[in-house]
């Protein structure tokens, strides 16, 4: 019998932490945004499976590196154990086409919204066995790349307020959400578990 999950696919920045308008790279500059450990708890105890999918050019912008963004991701998982929580991956794409490099041009697809970070977490869960049912997923984020990535893999997409509250550009684009929230527990209460 095949293995069905549904899976919360976040963003990072502005979603899950504060954006604080500039580059996000050490332990110090990383703040949960309020309720955002207890709603990715809620929605664990309600059987999701949770995934951080988060551009990351910085690496390729020479502002950061790759090891500052997985200890970033390593105090995430610190954090998140203060609401005995935990999620199960982290994916970032390093590349941006305004900064070719040869160690992550093979990412270039994976930056959202392209679809090839989503694509890898559902090809490593069914490599553990698990088959990722994607119209019980969802996608959750701060703006239009988020929902347009969402949408792409035919997941249901949430919009939120916080970070870059991209909600104007979303209707002028006409990529909309299924559900826009206040913030990432307002999603997850107000919309996902309800
Ligand atoms: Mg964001």
């Amino acid at each position: 019998m095949p293995n069905y999950i549904k899976v919360l696919f976040l963003d990072r920045d502005g979603t899950i932490n504060e954006d604080t308008g500039s580059y996000v790279a050490t332990r110090e500059q990383f703040r949960l945004i309020e309720r955002a450990g207890e709603a990715i708890a809620l929605a664990r105890e309600a059987g999701f499976r949770i995934v951080v999918v988060t551009n990351q050019a910085g690496i390729a912008r020479g502002i950061a590196t790759v090891g500052q963004v997985e200890d970033i991701h390593l105090y995430l998982s610190e954090l998140l154990t203060l609401y005995k929580t935990s999620i199960d991956g982290c994916y970032y794409c390093p590349s941006h086409p305004d900064f070719p490099h040869p160690d992550d041009d093979r990412y270039i697809q994976c930056r959202k919204p392209e679809t090839g970070m989503v694509d890898r977490a559902v090809a490593d869960f069914l490599a553990d066995g698990f088959i990722v049912d994607r119209s019980s997923s969802f996608f959750i984020g701060d703006k239009v790349l988020d929902v347009e990535c969402g949408l792409r893999a035919g997941l249901r997409t949430v919009l939120v307020r916080t970070g870059h509250n991209e909600e104007k550009l979303c209707l002028e684009q006409q990529i909309i959400p299924d559900f826009i929230a206040d913030d990432l527990y307002q999603a997850i209460t107000g919309y996902i578990l309800s």
